[in-house]
């Protein structure tokens, strides 16, 4: 467990520029820190909602296959 001092040390310094420029609508405690985002859909081999439409956002469907549907 991280100490407030920790917390403060490691907050992102982009995280309120992260989060205007954030397209997910999925309520996630992830969004605006995109390198949990990131790591968090890489390591379950998807891409984080701003690669998607705003449609194809909607449907939480984060899969590459997803991902390449949409630019066909
Ligand atoms: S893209 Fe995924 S990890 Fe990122 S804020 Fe949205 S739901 Fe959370």
């Amino acid at each position: 467990m991280l100490c407030l001092v920790q917390e403060v040390l490691m907050a992102c310094d982009n995280f309120e520029k992260n989060l205007k420029m954030c397209s997910c609508t999925y309520p996630c405690e992830r969004k605006g820190k995109c390198c949990e985002c990131l790591h968090y859909h890489r390591k379950m081999r998807e891409l984080p909602a701003c690669y998607f439409s705003k449609e194809a956002e909607k449907t939480y469907d984060r899969s590459v296959e997803a991902y390449l549907k949409q630019k066909r």
